[in-house]
């Protein structure tokens, strides 16, 4: 996910590399890349075990070149990563982790909720991690396609990784583009940043929780997190406020907001100290919020305010924290994952081929969810949303 947002440079690796274009070309590139392999820090002997006989994936390439099909609103995204179950399921493993968890925050000033929600939205607390093997993965990548450069490096990592003799072989897999283990790194970010905090002289991001919880802590405190610092908060904006030129990285004093008439959204005084940026991630009549920089280091974890805000906010959750009190501007929300099984079995109860039960919305329920949606005589849109849902159940 992380690697769509990097390094636009690399594009221009496409014109010098058409020599490397079909599948049979792999086992060339494979070769040519032994040398800058070997410079890498890479040993030979190293280098031919773990490629030795490797077949490509092509599918990594489609997966590269796929647009997502439309834009997901931020409603949807949000109710499928902030729901009951993750916030339940969150508060459970607070507790179990907690001794690890202390200790964490002892270590790199990053609290326990904070961290596990990172944990919940990267790799569902370490439910899914993807199931592609790096090296295929990434020695495709770095062999076809745009931005080879960029995917030689993060190939050269894992086998630096795999060298290094911190995760077996077969257990390095993750998502098509080389994120991994507990909390999705890139085999780069692995070698900055992942801690081995078990002392079993591994960095372990696959089997090691402990490991996976520190090294999260300890990728936001290089980020710039402040200690006992909030990520912010939802605000209520006065009549008629002109949010114009305002975002996350305008930074103002607090005492500025709250002169232009910014409260908390219980209606209290806005903190003495501080500045924050104002952000309004779906338009100035949705939820306001005044972000810190400590919003801005898990906006660094993914390059994506989204994503930054669905953390911020299941940590606020996993606290005992509420919903935001200001609704989405939709008349039609969005479904958390228990409903989008839902929708599912609806959808296979009305003799759509949907593939498994699995809360995840792929092509095969949209193109069901289309078809319902013509029959229902609703806009044809494949999104499904709490309308469709509670006509499906009527
Ligand atoms: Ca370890």
């Amino acid at each position: 996910m992380r690697t769509l947002l990097l390094a636009p440079t690399l594009a221009l690796a496409l014109s010098t590399n058409v020599w490397a274009q079909s599948a049979g070309d792999f086992g060339a590139c494979l070769s040519e890349l032994r040398a800058p392999a070997r410079a890498a820090g890479v040993s030979d002997a190293a280098y031919a075990r773990h490629t030795q006989g490797l077949a490509p994936d092509m599918g990594v390439i489609e997966k590269l070149d796929n647009q997502p099909e439309f834009r997901t609103a931020i409603w949807d995204y949000m109710a499928g990563l902030v729901d009951e179950e993750r916030v339940e399921q969150g508060r459970a493993l607070l507790d179990q982790h907690r001794e690890t968890l202390n200790q964490v925050a002892a270590r790199f000033g990053v609290d326990a909720a904070t961290v596990v929600a990172v944990w919940g939205v990267e790799s569902n607390f370490g439910q899914s991690f993807g199931s592609y093997p790096l090296v295929q993965s990434l020695g495709t990548l770095s062999c076809f396609g745009r931005r080879q450069g960029y995917f030689r490096g993060e190939f050269f990592a894992s086998l630096r990784i795999l060298q290094a003799g911190h995760i077996a072989p077969e257990r390095l897999v993750g998502s098509w583009a080389g994120a991994f283990g507990h909390t999705q790194f890139m085999p780069s970010t692995f070698e900055r940043l992942a801690v081995d905090f078990d002392g079993d002289g591994k960095r372990d991001l696959m089997d090691s929780t402990a490991d996976a919880l520190a090294s999260t802590a300890n990728f936001l405190q290089k980020a710039g997190w402040q200690t006992g610092q909030v990520w912010g908060f939802e605000v209520k904006l006065p009549a008629g406020f002109n949010t114009g030129g305002e975002g996350r990285r305008t930074k103002r004093a607090m005492a500025d907001w709250a002169a232009r008439g910014l409260k908390r959204v219980d209606g209290s005084a806005l903190p003495a100290q501080g500045s924050a940026g104002l952000m309004t991630p779906a338009g100035p009549s949705g939820p306001a919020f005044l972000v810190t920089r400590n919003f801005d280091a898990l906006y660094s974890y993914n390059a994506a305010e989204s994503y930054g805000l669905a953390i911020a906010h299941l940590s606020d959750r996993l606290r005992g924290g509420a919903p935001f009190a200001t609704p989405w501007p939709t008349d039609d929300l969005g479904l958390s994952r228990a409903e989008r099984r839902e929708i599912q079995s609806l959808l296979l109860l009305r003799g759509h081929d949907i593939g498994t039960v699995d809360g995840m919305l792929g092509d095969k329920s949209r193109a069901a969810i289309r078809a319902e949606q013509t029959r229902l005589g609703h806009e044809a849109s494949g999104r499904a949303g709490q309308k469709l849902l509670k006509a499906l159940r009527n």
